[in-house]
């Protein structure tokens, strides 16, 4: 018999992929769809938008293959969330985006959350509950909460009202108690809350109707709990011991760390995600690569690359911020961009910049041991700004540890692993 494969799926926000990977990591096959532009009463219908798209990338799946597939996961962005018919699973709302912000409701999600809560934000999942639950007037009887995730994988296995709790964090889950927290149990909403089950947990077989739709995938192919895209983003990389890090250089810079420890502090927004018995701690800073593209075209940042000299120290002192304000590794929303003196050699100038955010990441590094995180000991790095060799070798110095590109950073590549997880 050919060997199993594991389907992953990512839904980012502007489109979604597929990986279909064996146990060894390798990729059989993998695809992308943008979102359609379904509209319903003037504003996009994106739960139908990525209903279809789901059904797009399982059509994509070559036919030879789907027999193979012994189980699917997928991730979705954090904090989008959807209000459903608990009987249905149709959607009762227009879905909430993860980026949408409902101010309405944090007054009172901050009355009943502890200090400073991951849910004290009105994007948080919670916000947008608690709006709908305030300013719609249907009947509430039999509704649910879902993330957008839990909402796809239930189109794939039927069984409503699972989630997991990388996607709950933001709903207020407590990944370390393994519960829902009483602050939260006791409110009137609360019967709308999904269960939670680990990342990569399977529930339950590939609908028959779904396996008819899409022929060839088999009657064992089980579907598993997913995640969020970037901690699917994380996965990919396969940093799976303690120490291990991964740096995302796009136009921010964010890096997450996998540590023993769990790490909280809103001063510098960095907290923990739970991955089984270790946590993924995370902090994002404003410095990155959106400041080099104001400056240059990609293609000047790898000619110019190319006549720096990563083994000598850039003497300028910057911090590149293409705004006001930061927070991680230092919180200062008043913060001004410092790129002055410019050097008239535009070499010099460029490599100022890397070495000052190379400054900015070991600074971050520093910063979630004094935390309390486990010490970093290697770093992987993903984004625009990893297949630039000569940043790599600045950063290796600045750093002191050993950089690479992440061979893999795909989120569904992340999903893929998750699926595999969920069968051993
Ligand atoms: P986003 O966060 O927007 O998804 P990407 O991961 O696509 O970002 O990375 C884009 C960023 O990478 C841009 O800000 C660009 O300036 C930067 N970038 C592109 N090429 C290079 C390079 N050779 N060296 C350093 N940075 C680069």
């Amino acid at each position: 018999a050919s060997e199993r494969l594991y389907l992953g799926m990512d839904f980012g926000t502007s489109g979604a992929r597929y990986a279909l990977i064996d146990k060894q990591g390798t990729i059989h096959a993998e695809g992308k769809r943008e979102y359609p532009n379904y509209m319903k009463e003037d504003s996009q219908d994106w739960a139908l938008s990525w209903k279809t798209t789901l059904f797009s990338l399982l059509e994509d799946v070559p036919v030879h293959l789907r027999p193979l597939v012994a189980s699917i996961s997928l991730d979705g962005t954090s904090a989008t969330t959807l209000i459903i018919d608990s009987k249905t699973g149709e959607p009762l709302a227009r879905p909430y985006l993860y980026n949408e912000s409902c101010p309405d409701a944090l007054p009172l999600v901050k009355s009943i959350a502890p200090i400073n809560h991951t849910v004290c934000s009105g994007s948080s999942t919670l916000c947008k509950l608690v709006s709908w639950w305030n300013n719609d007037d249907s009947d509430k009887k039999s509704t649910m909460l879902l993330h957008q995730a839990d909402w796809l994988l239930w189109l794939l296995h039927g069984q409503l009202g699972v989630s997991d709790y990388n996607n709950a964090l933001k709903v207020g889950y407590d990944p370390e108690a393994d519960s829902y927290p009483d602050w939260l149990l006791s409110q009137p909403y609360a019967q709308l809350l999904p269960t939670v089950k680990a990342p990569g947990t399977s529930i339950g077989h590939l609908k028959g109707d779904i396996r008819t739709q899409f022929a060839g995938f088999s009657e064992d192919c089980i579907v598993c709990t997913g995640t969020t895209d970037s901690i699917a983003a994380f996965l990919a990389a396969r940093a799976t011991k303690p120490g291990k890090a991964v740096t995302s250089l796009g136009s921010t810079l964010a890096i997450k760390l996998l540590s023993t420890t769990r790490i909280e502090d809103a001063r510098y927004g960095v907290y923990s995600h739970r991955l089984d018995d270790k946590w993924l701690v995370g902090g994002a800073s404003n410095t990155g690569g959106a400041v080099l593209k104001e400056n240059f075209s990609d293609e000047q940042l790898e000619k110019l690359s190319e006549h720096i000299n990563p083994m000598e120290a850039s003497p300028l002192d910057y911090y590149p911020l293409k705004s006001v304000g930061e927070r991680f590794p230092v919180a200062n929303p008043k913060m001004e961009p410092r790129l002055h003196p410019r050097p008239e050699s535009d070499v010099e100038y460029l490599h100022g910049i890397l070495e000052s955010i190379a400054r900015i990441e070991a600074k971050a590094y520093m910063l979630l041991k004094d935390l309390g995180a486990t010490q970093v000991d290697e770093v992987f790095t993903a984004g625009g700004g990893a297949k630039n060799d000569k940043w790599t070798k600045i950063r290796e110095r600045v750093l002191g540890l050993p950089v690479s590109r992440a061979t893999q950073t795909e989120a569904a590549y992340g999903a893929a692993l998750l699926a595999l997880k969920g069968c051993q």
